[in-house]
C-alpha cells in the first residue's frame, strides 16, 4: 500500500475494513427459538440475491470487503461464494450454521468451524484465514474458543464486540486488534469511547436506527482521534425491505430486525463514498494477501 495515500473528505487516509455476514433472514440467532434448522431448507431463500445486490454497490463504490460466509450457504450457493471471491473480496468463515459459540462444547464448536473452513476453501480455491463467531458470541466465560480457531488454521477472528449489550459483548475487552494467541489476532467491531463506556460505531442494528450522520461522525472519531482503521459490519438481509416477516418474535427484536430497512442501501451507499474501504486482511494483516 502506498505510503502517500490520497487524503478522503473525511481529511483521513486511514483504510476501514468493511465485513458482511454471509447468512438469510432466517439464520439471525434472534429467530432461532422460532425457526428450527430443519425447516431452513423449506424458507425461501433471499441470500443469492442480496448479495449480488452488495456485489453491485461494492463495485459501483470501487471498495473490497471481507465476506464472513456460513459454510451452509456455501454448500447451496458455490457459485455465488465464487463470485464473491472473483470480485476481489476476501472470503472468511461465519461457522458452518450459525450456532452460537456459547451454546456449544468444545468439540462441537472445533468441528463446525473446521467444517466451514474446510467447504469455504473447498468451493473458493483459497485459504480462509478469518472467523467471525455468530452473535460476536466469544466472551471471558469461553475463550477457549480463541484456542479452537489456532487448532483449526485460522489467523484472526471478529468474535468479540467491547460493548455492554444484552446479546453479546464484553464491555471491558480491547477496542483494536490484538493477539490473543500465538499468531491468532483478534479484530474488534469499531466503538468510540464515550462518558467511560464503548459504545458502538460498526453497524447493526445502531446503523439503521439512528441518522447517518451519527455513525459518520463515530468512524471518523475512530479515525481521526484514536488514529485506527474502524471495522463496520452489515447482512445482506438489511438490505432487503421485501423479505418475508417471521411471526411470534418478540417486540424488541421484530423492532431491531426491521427497523428502517428500506434506508439501509442509502446509507450504505453514501458510507461507500465517505471513507474509504478494504479487506479485513488487507487492513489488518500488513496487508498480506
Ligand atoms: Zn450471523
Amino acid at each position: 500500500m502506498s505510503s502517500e495515500a490520497e487524503p478522503t473528505r473525511n481529511g483521513s487516509a486511514i483504510v476501514n475494513a468493511l465485513t458482511v455476514d454471509v447468512e438469510d433472514y432466517f439464520q439471525v440467532s434472534a429467530f432461532s427459538a422460532r425457526i428450527p434448522r430443519a425447516d431452513w431448507d423449506r424458507l425461501p431463500c433471499r441470500v443469492e440475491q442480496n448479495i449480488d445486490r452488495v456485489l453491485e454497490m461494492l463495485s459501483a463504490a470501487n471498495s473490497r470487503a471481507t465476506f464472513f460466509t456460513l459454510g451452509w450457504v456455501a454448500e447451496r450457493y458455490p457459485d455465488l461464494v465464487r463470485r464473491i471471491g472473483a470480485a476481489g473480496h476476501e472470503v472468511a468463515s461465519h461457522g458452518f450454521e450459525h450456532r452460537r459459540a456459547n451454546e456449544q462444547n468444545r468439540e462441537a464448536f472445533l468441528a463446525d468451524i473446521r467444517l466451514a473452513k474446510a467447504v469455504l476453501e473447498d468451493v473458493t480455491g483459497n485459504e480462509v484465514r478469518g472467523y467471525r463467531a455468530p452473535s460476536f458470541s466469544v466472551g471471558n466465560g469461553n475463550a477457549w474458543a480463541f484456542d479452537c480457531m489456532t487448532e483449526a488454521g485460522y489467523r484472526y477472528s471478529s468474535s468479540i464486540y467491547p460493548i455492554r449489550h444484552d446479546h453479546y459483548g464484553v464491555p471491558n475487552a480491547p477496542r483494536f486488534v490484538h493477539e490473543v494467541r500465538p499468531g491468532l489476532f483478534e479484530v474488534p467491531v469499531a466503538t468510540v469511547r464515550m462518558f467511560n463506556a464503548n459504545w458502538p460505531a460498526g453497524g447493526g442494528g445502531y446503523f439503521r436506527l439512528f441518522p447517518y450522520a451519527v455513525s459518520r461522525w463515530a468512524l471518523r472519531r475512530v479515525n481521526d482521534v484514536d488514529g485506527q482503521p474502524a471495522m463496520f459490519y452489515f447482512h445482506p438481509w438489511e438490505v432487503d425491505p421485501g423479505q418475508p416477516r417471521v411471526d411470534g418474535v418478540s417486540a424488541k427484536a421484530r423492532f431491531r430486525h426491521y427497523v428502517n430497512l428500506g434506508r439501509m442501501e442509502g446509507r450504505l451507499r453514501k458510507l461507500l463514498a465517505d471513507f474509504r474501504w478494504g479487506r479485513v486482511d488487507q487492513v489488518f494483516l500488513n496487508g498480506a494477501r
